[in-house]
């Protein structure tokens, strides 16, 4: 069996910055479910924060990411990351990365919601790519291996210790052990628990389900960030970089409706206000055929093609809408999820040798909500850092012979499902479990609406023990890929549910229509899920506070 020093799981940013920061004599591997650059870091559109500003200052944006995480962010976690962005950024400059320029030719940036500052830097709306793009090619220069199209079906634990994870060949068929001293876990999110989301078909939280598996605790799960621009019916998103760059959002009766809401900011108010404004509008009827609209004609052609060429083509093509003449119909939509895999400020999780960073990990930067432009910051910051971390940790770490316990189970799991004579259909299930989420556990929630909602899910993981596949082969078997995912969104969606129905209160993305304010007397506190045959058991962690008190 193949054992090497570093293993790490995804090979979006998280997972190619982790690679990258280990140094060269150390046996590197990345593996991923999709080749590298079909992960969801792609997609990002609107940019990446860092305080490069003159009159800008890390502190200031420490301070904005505390407040639009409403104090539940752990603030030593907060200060690391804001200020090695800087100079993260230009490591991505010289890595290759052509951001989009200033008039003076300096990295330009962009006001983006809840920020004090202009400081969110881009290379048009199409961020995500250019990055993960130019670091892709650092992997190939490095060599570092990669096995493309494998699926990581469960971690291998002994003595308490991870020691490497058993994967499906999707191309060829059949399950390997693969053996490392140490683990990252870099999966990305979890949005596809709801039907309407702004996530990538492959986000299925496959790692934050391994994880809490093996017993690793699961933080904040309840805070998921709607969106408050997803395109009408897809749910493809609309970057906050519209409204950056001077777009409006309008009700039916044409006003500019977040003047009620936040007469300061305005349209750049932080994502869990804007939602919430826009599903209210909606719900008392100002809205336009379920939706909103967003208006760039005043931006004029020239800086709509300059600076939002993709999301004018997506409005075109899926709404049949060109902004530069008419308005975009939109509404929130599932989009991030600020919880995961509970980890200190290095990448360590509570089981030895598991690293997780990125999306599936919690640090906790983003609190109770998300400011945008702070995640592809954090899977570089918090990458790097679990790379270099687990680096250390291996050198420690003597060589060990990994036993085929685990790979033994595996084999037999998956021998039962491909032969389970079902009746059901995993994509049933997942729709299923998709609207009950959407539908009682989004933007409003309250304590009978995701008691409901916990009720099907746990209905819906017997049902699931009932999937059948009708592909029974072994060469890229996407319907036996769909049922493993399947399992691991419905382990994510009874956390977000058991954590959201235990917090009586509402805190950024977790709007309680029955307990309306924020109660941090009894809940400025993270929660921790472990899991259990009876499901999640809560637990409760204390929140770090450095330099801002909860205002
Ligand atoms: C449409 C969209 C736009 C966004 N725009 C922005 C933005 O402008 N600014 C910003 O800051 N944030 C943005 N975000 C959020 C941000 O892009 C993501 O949070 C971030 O890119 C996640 O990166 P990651 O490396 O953690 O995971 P991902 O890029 O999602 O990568 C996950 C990796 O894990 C692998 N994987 C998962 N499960 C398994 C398994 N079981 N076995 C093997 N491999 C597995 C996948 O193959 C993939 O390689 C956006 C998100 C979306 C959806």
């Amino acid at each position: 069996m193949k054992i090497h020093d570093v293993l790490i799981v995804g090979a979006g940013l998280a997972g190619m910055r982790a690679a990258l920061a280990a140094p060269p004599m150390l046996d590197v591997a990345i593996l991923s479910k999709v080749h590298p650059v079909r992960s969801h870091s792609v997609a990002a559109q609107g940019g990446i924060n860092a305080a490069l500003g003159e009159n800008d200052s890390w502190e200031a944006h420490a301070f904005d990411t505390a407040k639009g995480g409403l104090y539940l962010g752990d603030q030593d976690a907060i200060e690391a990351m804001c200020r090695e962005a800087p100079g993260e950024i230009l490591e991505l400059e010289r890595m290759g990365v052509i951001f989009s320029r200033d008039e003076r030719g300096r990295i330009a940036q962009r006001p983006f919601g809840g920020a004090g500052f202009p400081r969110t830097c881009y290379a048009a709306d199409r961020t995500g790519h250019a990055i993960l793009h130019a670091m892709y090619e650092q992997i190939l220069k490095r060599h570092i291996a990669v096995y493309e199209e494998w699926y990581v079906t469960s971690l291998i634990v002994e003595d308490g210790v991870c020691r490497g994870v058993v994967a499906w060949d999707v191309l060829h068929g059949g399950l390997h052990a693969i053996g490392a001293k140490a683990v990252i876990l870099a999966t990305g999110g979890s949005g596809r628990v709801f039907l309407t989301s702004t996530n990538a078909v492959i986000n299925t939280g496959d790692g934050m389900a391994l994880a809490y598996r093996i017993g690793a605790p699961l933080e904040d799960m309840e805070f998921v960030q709607f969106h408050p621009t997803t395109l009408k019916n897809t749910g493809i998103l609309i970057t906050e970089g519209a409204r950056g760059e001077g777009g409006y959002l309008l009700n039916t009766l044409g006003e500019r409706f977040m003047k009620d809401y936040a007469p300061e900011q305005m349209e750049l108010a932080t994502r869990s206000t804007v939602s919430l404004a826009i599903g209210k509008e909606i719900l008392e009827g100002r809205g336009v055929d379920g939706c909103v609209l967003l208006d760039l004609r005043h931006l004029g052609r020239q800086r709509i093609m300059e600076r939002l060429p993709q999301i004018r083509e997506l409005a075109i093509e899926f709404a049949g809408v060109d902004p530069i003449e008419s308005p975009i119909p939109v509404r929130p939509g599932a989009h991030y999820q600020m919880g995961g895999v509970r980890t200190d400020q290095w990448g360590e999780t509570e089981v030895p040798g598991l690293y997780a960073a990125g999306e599936c990990a919690c640090v906790s930067v983003h609190g109770a909500n998300r400011l945008g432009g702070n995640s592809l910051l954090e899977t570089i910051v918090f990458g790097r850092r679990a790379g270099q971390r687990a680096s250390e940790y291996v050198r420690q770490v003597p060589p060990r012979a990994v036993s085929d316990g685990t790979l033994k189970t595996e084999e037999a799991r998956i021998a039962r499902l491909i032969m389970n004579p079902g009746p059901e259909r995993a994509w049933q299930i997942r729709d299923e479990l998709g609207k009950t989420l959407s539908q009682n556990l989004g933007i409003f929630r309250t304590k009978q609406s995701m008691t409901h909602a916990l009720d099907c899910v746990q209905a819906l993981k017997k049902r699931a023990a009932r999937v059948m596949l009708q592909d029974h082969g072994k060469i890229f078997n996407s319907d036996l890929i769909h049922a493993l995912e399947l399992d691991s969104l419905l382990d994510i969606a009874e956390t977000i549910a058991a954590g959201g129905i235990a917090r009586e209160e509402s805190r950024g993305a977790h709007y309680r229509s029955d307990f309306p304010n924020r109660d941090d007397g009894k809940w400025l506190k993270h929660t921790v899920a472990y899991q259990t045959s009876e499901g999640p058991r809560l637990d409760y962690a204390p929140v770090t506070i450095t330099h801002f008190q909860p205002k």
